[in-house]
């Protein structure tokens, strides 16, 4: 017998929440999630919305992307890529970046901090490309 999926027995509202971030690519706050998936659920609450990303979380159905005071956005993907943080916008991109491990260079840090790494995950800060474009310096700024 095919052993059941944490996906197998999700309520409809769970399957809502699960189904708005896995057809998004936009690393979602959960307000912006709750937003899309009430919008499928009428009546589904922030507060199930909520309880529902932790479980999804739990289960490794989704991952979370902390930043710090800023609000978690959620990612679909395993997090062993990397993200690309707009600073104007708040855009959050995914970085294929092909060498994204456990370098062994670090296993002497890992060993003397006790820390057990599970995964890799790098962030960059800037400013994305439409921002670039709409704020590029005019002939105005120039003269
Ligand atoms: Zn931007
Ligand atoms: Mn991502």
């Amino acid at each position: 017998m095919k052993a059941r999926q944490p996906r197998d027995n999700l309520t409809p509202q769970r399957r809502a929440v699960l189904a708005v971030i896995q057809e998004s690519d936009e690393h979602l706050t959960a307000r912006e999630i709750y937003q899309r998936a009430s919008a499928r659920q009428p009546g589904l609450s922030y507060a199930t919305v909520y309880n529902t990303l932790s479980y999804l979380k739990q289960s490794g159905l989704v991952h979370e992307i902390a930043l710090g005071s800023d609000a978690s956005r959620y990612d679909r993907r395993e997090l062993s890529h990397g993200h690309a943080i707009c600073e104007e916008c708040g855009r959050v991109c995914d970085l294929d970046l092909p060498d994204l491990d456990l370098k062994e260079g670090w296993q002497e840090a890992l060993r003397r901090s006790g820390f057990a790494a599970r995964v890799v995950t790098v962030t960059l800060y800037g400013r994305c490309q439409e921002c670039q474009r709409h704020n590029a310096p005019t002939a105005e700024d120039a003269a």
